[in-house]
């Protein structure tokens, strides 16, 4: 957005007339980089602190001849800009037009200084994100509600900052199919029979229409056998740092959802206590529930879990703000990672199943595949008595 207000200001003033563009960026060496005449490394050009100066150099390539003498530096860069209101500001140019541009530069020069202002702030560096998160972020969070069923109030108490901290930490790999399970873009059955005709039922006890949701709730034998073990494991990673009324209250939901009928209330362990600090556990217990503990297989939890971290955390010795902070970001974050391990373990072992790799169900698939050729053979007689099967 800066490129192209300098680009129409260059074009709507010869340079005589518009001599000094003043670049104000938050980094000093980033700002000195952006007028070296020496290409920038790779290691350097990756920060995002040097987004914005890349995008400087492109534009300056393109437009050497008129643009080159027209940069300068603020004189004092560590100097605080007073941030006024502008008719340059990023919220004035969501609905700028041309034509508005045009009135702007015919009926007064453009500003010498040029700040990008989002929220009252100067944008100084990783406009990217910025003007990314204006284009995206609400068409984004509006499909997400819509996909789970969700109002505002139930969207905003998930801890996002946690969730994306955490998904960026994991490999790129794995990357792909947790963004899968976040947006219930499984390839389940249920999927399969919605677009491409096949059988919807669950691959594992054949008896139900397997959502992504039925993955965590299958009551097959061996289905529960993975299951069970899968969530031990789970419940062992968070055990040493979950303090042991918020891990109960955890295990209680996780497993009221995935065992108990639909039409079964799930209960907070505490309910009717009336003491404040089970108060705090109850109060996030009822936020999931409403989220829906399903969504908590997917990274969805609420940010309320963290004040009943708090509240019953005993370290070993007093800690700071900022040290108790860190450390209930990094538990929740624990948390959110451990959940989508046990989610991805029961979508392998479905898979497997899927596949034919477990001899258990090998025979169960053949069985049913014979089936639906039998089925199929009767019904291509029932439309052709003279038909001739193959095998004849
Ligand atoms: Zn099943």
């Amino acid at each position: 957005m800066v490129l192209y207000i300098i680009y129409r200001a260059e074009s709507a003033h010869p340079p005589a007339a518009f001599p000094i563009i003043t670049l104000q960026c938050h980094s000093k060496k980033a700002l000195k980089e952006a007028f070296c005449a020496t290409p920038l490394g790779v290691t350097t050009a990756t920060q995002k602190e040097y987004d914005l100066i890349l995008d400087i150099r492109f534009i300056h390539n393109l437009l050497r001849s008129t643009v080159q003498s027209c940069y300068t530096q603020t004189p004092a860069l560590t100097q605080k800009h007073p941030v006024k209101e502008s008719p340059l500001s990023l919220a004035s140019l969501e609905s700028l037009t041309l034509e508005k541009l045009q009135a702007m530069e015919d009926s007064s020069p453009l500003s010498h200084v040029i700040s990008v202002i989002h929220k009252g702030t100067v944008v100084t560096g990783d406009i990217r994100s910025v003007v990314s998160d204006l284009e995206y972020l609400e068409p984004l969070r509006t499909k997400i509600m819509k996909d789970n069923n969700w109002t505002p109030a139930h969207f905003d108490l998930i801890a996002w900052a946690e969730y994306h901290a955490a998904f960026k930490k994991i490999p790129r790999s794995h990357q792909i199919s947790i963004a899968k399970l976040s947006h219930q873009l499984w390839n389940t059955n249920c999927q399969n029979s919605k677009y491409y005709g096949q059988p919807a039922e669950c691959p594992i006890c054949t008896k139900t229409i397997e959502t992504v949701g039925h993955i965590f709730q299958c009551p097959h034998q061996e289905a529960i056998a993975n299951q069970k073990e899968a969530f031990q494991t789970m419940v062992t990673s968070i055990q040493k740092s979950t303090p042991s009324l918020v891990l109960e209250a955890l295990v209680s939901g996780l497993t009221q959802w995935s065992t108990l009928s639909q039409s079964t209330t799930i209960r907070s362990p505490k309910v009717g206590s009336r003491l404040p600090s089970l108060q705090i556990i109850n109060t996030a217990f009822d936020a999931q529930t409403s989220i829906g503990w399903e969504a908590f297989h997917r990274g969805h939890v609420t940010h309320l879990w963290k004040a009943a971290y708090q509240q019953h955390l005993r370290p070993q010795k007093p800690l700071t703000s900022s040290q108790l902070t860190f450390a209930t970001e990094k538990w929740i974050k624990l948390v959110i990672t451990s959940v989508w391990i046990y989610s991805k373990k029961l979508w392998k072992f479905r898979n497997q199943v899927t596949h034919g790799k477990m001899e258990t169900f090998t025979i169960s698939k053949a069985m049913r595949l014979l089936h639906d050729e039998v089925r199929a053979l009767y019904e291509q007689f029932n439309n052709d008595p003279f038909m001739l099967p193959q095998t004849r």
